[in-house]
């Protein structure tokens, strides 16, 4: 579902000032890279966002739905809602901070890593995740002839054979 302008707002609109908001980091190394990924990407740091760039960036490349993420945030008693989650994750998608991958469904996924590669999705655990880049070579792209690959979205979809 779309995010309206006003949900996306309610994120931004914190009220208050990326620099006095910079000060509180001191030398935390941590609070200070999520920051300086959301200048990258031209967003102003509020508790909001850098709550999700906690979630999201502080283990290697995640696959999660705003659902996971909500579930983790409330668990760790973040100050995100659902509504901010779902926000956030699109407007980090509009700046280039994730990838939003499609599979059949409502459900939306979002990749940590934005760079092209091909994904496995387990259908009995519910879980997408990388292929490893040993199997990629495998695939022979088709000549798109007189037209440019913008890009490949790969899934194969797999679930656990019975012999095992
Ligand atoms: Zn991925």
């Amino acid at each position: 579902m779309p995010m309206r302008p006003e949900m996306i707002r309610e994120m931004t609109d914190g009220g208050e000032s990326c620099d006095l908001e910079e000060r509180a980091d001191g030398f935390d190394p941590i609070r200070r890279h999520m920051r300086a990924k959301l200048q990258m990407a031209a967003l102003c740091a509020t508790p909001q966002r850098l709550a999700l760039c906690s979630l999201l960036f502080m283990a290697s490349d995640r696959h999660v739905t705003a659902e996971m993420l909500s579930r983790e945030a409330s668990a760790m008693d973040l100050p995100l809602t659902t509504k901010e989650v779902k926000a956030g994750l699109q407007e980090f998608t509009g700046a280039g901070l994730l990838r939003e991958v499609a599979l059949y469904g409502a459900t939306v996924w979002y990749d940590t890593n934005t760079g092209s590669h091909f994904h496995f999705y387990d259908e009995d655990a519910k879980l997408l995740f990388d292929m490893p880049e040993a199997i990629i070579p495998l695939f022979k792209l088709p000549d798109a002839q007189g037209f440019d690959v913008v890009a490949v979205d790969l899934i194969v979809r797999i679930r656990r054979n019975s012999n095992v």
